[in-house]
């Protein structure tokens, strides 16, 4: 699938460090990447629906930080990202509102590419669609076949595959209790309930064809895949398994990153991914922003209303990403306000004041601050002190806001 154009990122003076997340498998802050070569990592796509709303951009944003900064330490990034572009929740909406489900996918996925370049979002090397990859999905499930997880579910009708969560690993991702997990599970697109599975956690890989459903031919019947299996397959078929990081919103840790998990170790005997991080949801005026309460915020509609998307990414960045919190319309005004003072440090003289901070000091202060678990609220501050008085040397300071910022003067 095509992705979209990446933004020119400036090369800083060559600096020694490393990224420290706050690996949500450990709880404990570990070093994210290698000191060398290749960082590698897998952030779950859309589902091609209701894009871009604020809380995509969040998340998309927080590992646009980690590739900046892997970027920055002199890595190269092989970056997957998919896109869930067939699942219920896209047929539902294709069915409610009288769409093609094709084209409602093609528009949103379009809409997602253009606000991701608007925002300055480097794109994946890997940007993958369900529909273009069922063989690899296919060949994931043979391998969980032969790992002796995957069975038929006894139903006459439509005997569709499931997977067991037996890997033992299976629980330490989410730390859950299995009371816990049956009820995320239900609410977030299981079937805990469905007669003739083995377990009630057990997780659908490939579901038969139903009477005007999209489906595909496959060693398993026609049918399509299900949902963890798909980000299983195209994790390991671009990165190979124990990659460096896996990411996405924390709604995404369990069921979907948990069952990934176990799924990949089933398949593989080794881990999807070193770390896991996840990015804290985000609400509008106290709310939690959803598409039942109908409260959602798109980029798209900013911009329209005039936006510049340099001050939606500040006004996300002012927020770190493992915070939940709610946007207002005043994160957007002190953000433009934010943005008006950086140009204006960056486009106007120097101060030529004795009190100034030198450029080299607040970049290797930025530098620590996204460093250290994606402080970029930390490093808004300090380039804010930075255009109270900019001193000399201030293209310096700009190259490093639009390195590790992604924000644009
Ligand atoms: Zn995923």
């Amino acid at each position: 699938m095509r992705s979209w154009p990446a933004p020119i990122i400036p090369r800083l003076p060559s600096d020694e460090g490393r990224l420290w997340l706050k690996n949500t498998a450990t709880g404990r802050q570990e070093a994210t990447g290698p000191t060398a070569g290749q960082a590698r990592m897998y952030v779950c796509g859309i589902t091609p629906y209701d894009a871009t709303h604020l809380g995509h951009a969040f998340t998309y944003l927080t590992f646009d930080l980690v590739n900046r900064v892997w970027r920055d330490l002199g890595l190269t990034v092989s970056y997957t990202e998919n896109v869930t572009d067939v699942d219920d929740p896209l047929l539902e909406r294709a069915t409610a509102t009288g769409a093609d489900w094709t084209a409602l996918a093609t528009d949103q996925i379009d809409l997602f590419r253009t606000d991701m370049t608007a925002l300055r979002i480097i794109p994946p090397d890997h940007y993958l669609g369900v529909v273009e990859s069922i063989d690899q999905v296919s060949r994931l499930i043979d391998r969980l076949r032969a790992a002796g997880v995957v069975y038929q579910v006894a139903d006459p009708d439509y005997p569709d595959w499931y997977c067991t969560n037996s890997a033992p690993t299976f629980g330490s991702l989410s730390g859950l209790e299995p009371a816990a997990m049956e009820q995320l599970f239900a609410e977030r697109g299981g079937d805990p309930d469905r007669p003739g599975k083995r377990h009630r956690l057990d997780a659908l890989v490939w579901r038969l064809a139903r009477p005007g459903e999209p489906s595909w031919e496959s060693p398993w019947g026609r049918g399509r895949p299900g949902w963890h299996v798909e980000c299983v397959a195209l994790a390991l078929d671009t990165l190979g398994p124990a990659f460096d990081l896996q990411g996405g919103g924390e709604d995404l840790i369990f069921p979907h990153h948990e069952m990934c998990a176990a799924q990949a170790f089933s398949a593989t005997g080794q881990p999807l991914a070193e770390v896991y991080a996840h990015v804290g949801l985000v609400g509008l005026d106290g709310e939690k922003m959803s598409k039942s309460r109908g409260n959602l915020v798109f980029v798209s509609q900013l911009r329209r209303q005039g936006a510049n998307p340099m001050a939606i990414r500040l006004a996300l960045l002012a927020h770190h990403y493992r915070q939940p919190w709610s946007w207002t319309p005043s994160d957007l005004s002190d953000a433009e306000a934010r943005l008006e003072r950086w140009r204006t440090a960056a486009n106007e003289g120097a101060s030529q004041s004795s009190v100034a901070t030198p450029a080299a000091a607040t970049v290797a202060a930025m530098r620590a601050a996204v460093r250290d678990d994606l402080h970029a609220d930390r490093a808004l501050a300090l380039v804010d002190a930075w255009a109270a008085e900019p001193g000399a040397d201030r293209a310096e300071v700009v190259a490093a806001i639009d390195a590790l910022l992604g924000v644009a003067l």
